[in-house]
């Protein structure tokens, strides 16, 4: 059966057993403080699972776009290694919310697999939760155990741990115990030798995992003890590439048709052949693997970049380049021409990947190109590093410094210095990694307390587009602690004007009042599974009570400025560069607001004031906001909103409007584009290759602006003794200084060459070498013309010359070349060892070298050490 047709069996048959197909979510997570990455089926549901948000149909069946390269589920040091491991892979779903539970699910799973699917019931196994004695003291799960019973022989369902068969959500929230469903695709021969059942969950690559029955029964409080859930749930994920090695009978996922016609183009690009040699297969299974990672997550908004979420897609990619540097001897860009045989293969189920794909390809060719020039410059550092290294062990912290600041990987060192016949220090390096991944971690790590629950069943309510202060009642609260922020309490009311960061737009802080007068600061507000949780400095006094909650409106009128503004730009830039610019993220803040889009040239001076001009004249025009909110998508998108890849919309959205430009948008707008007042581009640039960025101020900020700018310009005119025209009288300044410095220049070089040809009567002949040491008065660049001028006229030269400028010492050191073979001097180690004298240090190369110190009264010491040292 073709890929294709596996997927579609699966989701047709939850179909016909009353599930709602859904799309795959988005894989980047946008609004999620603890995840970056959809990691596992169930992470868009949470809400669902939490009881935040009521789905449309509580049984939904997709196939989720899942990636395991960072937090608690990291395939990535696996990938390519093994057969079974990807970073990017399909996880197939069934989902029960409160409805079906585990008799349901494990019926239907064996009916799916061992009927639809037809696959043999002797290749398979399933396991069950044994139970625990430590603290949770949890039953063994009989119930699975009996429904598995009605369906396959007792000898093939095997007790797990606690490991392997309790599924927990996180720290905290809904779990319970699962079962899995095993594969044993060896040969009857291996069969033979040993038992299946000895291999289950051993990392053997025809033994493996294919699907996880998870039963939410549980959930899991802050100090650790578990309640049972009032509304059990299924939550299933099955590898969908696995699912199709056993549907295609071969014993690797990457020789089933998900992967072999990218093979099939990686052999053809780089002329090597898969199945040949391991290291090569390696490569070729990381470059097959990683290139979906990176095209998805592309097509899904994110880009490769320096931080975060970004970050880890620019590993994934740098991974996948080094391996094609490395071991198919690819050094120029070709990892973006496999997005075409991946557009063709998956662009029918995932249409984001199809529209976008000139841009995936860009992205990824630039980062190539700019990755592999890096490649490039960290193999000159390495050599220069072994070069200058006096033991045949490198330090930890070289290696590290090559890594954090040219982004050079670990391993290759690693690999080079082998090459070499060098290591380096591996304690110091780890020790150097751990001090930085440290920083980052425990700043941002949160410690929560559980909830403190003053109304059950709060429907929370936004009410925050009609009014920006009302009375609110607490429904939940607790404490939460992180060394960065310290101690805040977070709080959720039944229904907030307080915007929750989102969309781009940052959250509204505040206040709130109780009836004493009692004021807590809300210094942040921000979504969590799909609830306003608001940041407070303290707990308010007396939470029972109905408190006053006011927005920040200052802030909140400036955000709304820039996020209306941010709609007017994007319907402007598609009206004046064209209809291939789509939003590729933005971020509206109360200062400024920041959209970047794609489009594959820097904007002129013209199109920029075009742009602004566009956006202007719909503020002067006075707009009213039209909203419609809660209506079908269907109906948005049919009056003209488009919807965003990798943005995330529920089954009704809310459309707004500004005279022709409408958008899907969450967030909250000013009631007419006229209070606005004007719009200003401050900056257009790239962020990457057919990504530009504008940023631009609305409001108080461009009166600030101008302001600013104003000022400036009159204090330019007053350093300019006021003069008429202060553009032309700057140009006269720098002309005048031009001239100046030539003449500068001029008067050096004269004065080298008068001191040129006193000294060549000074230089004598120590023991066979030409010799001067002497302090002159000149900068460094007359004191190096100097030393190659006299280098040429004499043989057999060696030259000390130092110099006072400015309060600093210089020491240079010239030898000739024939002098640094014959008596192995070198003018670079020398120079380090008289930069002693002035306190300073220095380096270059055996022939010339300089060395820079803050002692000049150690000059006359260094010559005359050097004096000595050629006698
Ligand atoms: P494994 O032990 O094989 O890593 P897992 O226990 O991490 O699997 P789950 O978290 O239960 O797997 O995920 C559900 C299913 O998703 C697995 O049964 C497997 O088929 C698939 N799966 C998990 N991780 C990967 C991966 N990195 N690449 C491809 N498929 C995966
Ligand atoms: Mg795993």
């Amino acid at each position: 059966m073709k890929s294709q047709d596996i997927r579609n069996t699966f989701l047709n048959f939850f179909e016909e057993k009353k599930h709602s197909i859904v799309p795959s979510a988005p894989m980047v997570l946008k609004d999620d403080p603890t995840l970056m990455f959809v990691n596992s089926g169930m992470a868009p549901f949470k809400e669902f699972f939490l009881g935040n948000a009521q789905p449309k149909n509580n049984r939904l069946t997709d196939t989720q776009k899942c990636l395991r390269v960072s937090g608690k589920h990291n395939d990535l040091e696996e990938v390519g290694y093994d057969t079974y491991h990807h970073t990017l892979f399909e996880m197939l779903g069934n989902w029960s919310f409160g409805d079906y539970f585990k008799k349901e699910a494990i019926a239907w799973a064996w009916e799916l697999l061992t009927e639809k699917f037809g696959i043999d019931k002797d290749l398979l196994y399933v396991t069950v939760f044994e139970g625990s004695d430590d603290a949770d003291k949890l039953p063994m799960d009989q119930e699975a155990y009996d429904f598995w019973k009605g369906h396959i022989s007792e000898d093939r369902i095997l007790m797990g741990n606690k490991n392997d068969n309790f599924w927990e959500m996180g720290d905290q929230g809904p779990c319970g115990p699962c079962s899995e469903i095993h594969v044993d695709i060896r040969s009857a021969e291996e069969k033979a030798k040993v038992d299946g059942k000895t291999l289950i969950n051993r990392d053997h690559p025809q033994v493996v995992e294919i699907w996880n029955l998870v039963f939410m029964q549980y959930n899991r409080k802050a100090n650790k003890s578990l309640e049972n859930l009032p509304d059990k749930h299924i939550d299933t994920g099955m590898g969908f590439e696995r699912l199709c090695m056993v549907m295609q009978g071969v014993q690797s996922n990457y020789d089933t048709d998900v992967f072999t016609p990218i093979i099939r183009e990686i052999e053809t690009i780089t002329d090597k052949e898969y199945g040949k040699n391991e290291k090569v297969d390696v490569a070729i299974r990381v470059i097959s693997d990683h290139v979906r990672a990176v095209s998805f997550s592309i097509a899904d908004g994110q880009l490769p970049s320096n931080t975060g979420a970004g970050y880890v897609i620019r590993r994934i990619l740098r991974r996948a380049v080094r391996y094609g540097f490395t071991f198919l001897d690819k050094k120029e860009p070709f990892i973006y021409r496999l997005v075409e045989v991946l557009v063709t293969q998956m662009g029918q189920t995932f249409p984001e990947l199809k529209v976008q794909r000139q841009l995936v390809e860009n992205v990824i060719k630039e980062e190539e190109a700019s990755f592999l020039r890096t490649l490039d410059q960290g193999l000159i550092l390495l050599d220069r590093i072994i070069e200058n290294s006096q033991t045949k062990e490198i330090s930890g912290t070289k290696v590290f410094e090559l890594k954090d600041t040219y982004g050079f990987p670990e391993d290759l060192t690693d690999l080079i210095l082998r090459e070499n016949g060098y290591t380096y220090n591996h304690g110091d390096f780890d020790k150097k990694l751990k001090e930085q991944q440290g920083r980052g971690k425990e700043a941002s790590q949160l410690k929560s307390d559980d909830w403190t629950v003053l109304i059950e069943d709060e429907e929370q309510e936004f009410i925050g587009y009609d009014t920006l202060e009302a009375q609110v009642k607490i429904a939940k609260y607790r404490k939460v602690t992180s060394k960065k922020d310290g101690e805040l309490y977070q709080l959720v009311f039944n229904m907030t004007p307080f915007y929750a960061e989102g969309g781009g737009q940052v959250g509204d802080k505040g206040y709130l009042e109780n009836a004493q007068g009692d004021v807590v600061y809300i210094v942040d507000t921000k979504k969590e599974n799909n609830i306003a949780v608001h940041f407070a400095k303290s707990l308010p006094k007396n939470v029972n009570e109905t408190q006053k909650a006011s927005v920040d409106v200052k802030q909140r009128y400036r955000t709304e400025c820039n996020h209306t503004a941010t709609h007017l730009l994007h319907q402007a830039l598609r009206d004046i560069l064209g209809i291939h610019v789509e939003q590729k993220g933005s971020a509206v803040h109360s200062k400024y607001l920041r959209f970047d889009f794609s489009h594959f040239s820097k904007l002129t001076v013209d199109e920029l004031r075009d742009v602004e001009d566009f956006v202007n004249r719909r503020i002067y025009g006075k707009l009213p906001l039209q909203e419609k909110r809660n209506i079908p998508m269907q109906q948005a998108i049919d009056d003209g909103a488009m919807a965003l890849f990798g943005e995330k919309y529920g089954d009704t959205v809310r459309a707004v409007r500004f005279g022709q430009s409408i958008e899907l948008c969450g967030g909250t707008h000013v009631k007419n584009t006229g209070d606005i007042w004007h719009f200003k581009i401050v900056s257009e640039g790239a962020v990457a290759s057919g990504i530009r960025r504008i940023e631009a101020i609305t409001s108080d900020a461009v009166k600030e602006f101008y302001f600013e700018n104003n000022r400036s310009y009159f204090e330019m005119r007053d350093l300019l003794n006021n003069a008429k025209e202060p553009v032309k009288a700057l140009q006269s300044l720098q002309d005048e200084n031009l001239t100046l410095k030539k003449q500068i220049d001029g008067l050096l070089k004269e004065k080298a060459k008068a001191v040129k040809g006193d000294l060549k009567n000074e230089i004598t002949e120590v023991n066979g070498i030409n010799f001067l040491a002497k302090k002159l008065d000149l900068d460094a660049s007359g004191i190096k013309d100097v030393c190659f001028e006299l280098g040429s006229q004499f043989d057999n030269l060696f030259l000390l010359f130092g110099a006072e400028n400015d309060g600093k010492a210089i020491l240079s050191c010239y030898i000739s070349k024939e002098l640094v073979a014959s008596k192995g001097l070198n003018a670079g180690t020398i120079v380090r060892e008289l930069g002693k004298h002035i306190q300073g240090g220095g380096g270059g190369q055996p022939f010339f070298a300089t060395a820079g110190g803050k002692k000049p009264e150690g000059i006359e010491e260094a010559l005359r050490f050097a004096q000595n040292y050629i006698k």
